[in-house]
């Protein structure tokens, strides 16, 4: 039996702008990409590390390393790579779905067919997806807001002590539909409430995050005071309990590379669904190769944000499109549709 062929490479990938969140500051992401080879058929994934979970370029790589391409020797469906992976333990959540994304590639490629078509989507055109405005000056902010005229929803990143002043400058040269990222920028439910009123007057469709992971128990009781719906991001990595989620969030922020399975993102999606919890799907800064798997979950899900390879000024990858709706859409091309530039 022959076997997968494992490559891999550094990348980095060049912000347009310098991102600004309410934790840091960056130019510049370093990601990883996986190849496997097979038959002459390759499939490609991507690994973007994430600093908060104390991942690294290096620690994704010792992982790449490690992997021996006899693993996939009895795996034949997306269940049973995905059961594969989980008895490999990875605890590199980016790499494992790194390597999960490159054999589902691969496995939907070797049948000449788009992924999304193999799991019974009736199109490749998924929701809109917002576009992220970083934190910087009100100037600036403004700024970006016009330059992305295109765009027809946005998601502005909040957590300075000037909010109320960002928010009205926006407000007074968009109309659009807002969301907005605190980022757990607030830290006590009093300041929130406060905040979360001040966003319903400016017509904000949208909270992410509004109070640190750490404190559930005030997000419950936020919940019950918020006049704007709240999403969970950095307080839902992907095995969180979700019935438990729904007393302090009204949707969920799936992130491929947090939950660290495509396959078992798809069924927490389904399971969100099921308990009345709505589904957003968000992306780190990524290439349009990993964005093609958060575009594949986000034809199912409620909103979308994967703006991560629309920031970045040198995408190796092409295939993934933004319509002129400003709806995420993959390509009828097989696996993910995604090719080298
Ligand atoms: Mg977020």
């Amino acid at each position: 039996m022959s076997h997968f062929k494992i490559r891999w490479n550094h990348f980095a990938l060049k912000l347009k702008h310098t991102f600004t969140i309410s934790r840091s500051s960056r130019t510049e992401v370093p990601v990883m990409f996986i190849e496997l080879e097979k038959d002459g058929i390759i499939g490609f994934g991507e690994a973007s590390p994430n600093a908060r979970y104390d991942e690294t370029p290096e620690k994704v790589e010792a992982v790449f390393a490690g992997l021996n391409p006899e693993i996939f020797d009895s795996v034949n469906t997306p269940e049973e790579v995905e059961q594969a992976l989980d008895a490999l333990n990875i605890d590199v959540h980016c790499a494992r779905f790194a390597i999960e994304m490159a054999w589902l590639d691969w496995w939907a490629k070797s049948q000449g067919q788009p992924l999304w078509k193999l799991w019974g989507a009736e199109t490749p055109v998924g929701p809109v997806t917002s576009f992220t405005i970083g934190i910087d000056t009100v100037e600036n902010m403004v700024l970006k807001i016009k330059e992305a005229d295109q765009y027809p929803v946005y998601k502005v990143k909040l957590g300075t002590d000037h909010d109320h002043e960002i928010i009205k400058a926006i407000r007074s040269v968009t109309d659009k539909p807002i969301r907005v990222d605190a980022n757990e920028g607030w830290k006590t439910v009093e300041q929130a409430v406060e905040e979360i009123d001040f966003l319903n007057g400016m017509d904000i469709e949208l909270i992410e995050q509004p109070m640190p992971s750490s404190q559930f128990n005030d997000m419950v009781v936020l919940k019950s005071k918020a006049t704007v719906p709240l999403a969970a991001d950095e307080s839902f990595i992907g095995d969180e309990d979700l019935e438990e989620l729904s007393e302090g969030f009204h949707v969920i922020n799936i992130k491929l590379m947090k939950i660290a399975s495509l396959v078992k993102a798809k069924r927490v999606l389904d399971n969100a669904h099921a308990l009345g919890l709505k589904v957003m799907i968000g992306c780190m800064i990524e290439s349009s190769l990993a964005n093609a798997a958060g575009a594949l979950l986000g034809l199912w899900a409620d909103y979308v944000d994967l703006d991560g390879h629309v920031l970045i000024s040198n995408d190796p990858f092409t295939g993934l499109t933004i319509n002129g709706k400003g709806q995420i859409e993959l390509s009828h091309e097989p696996g993910f549709g995604i090719s080298k530039r």
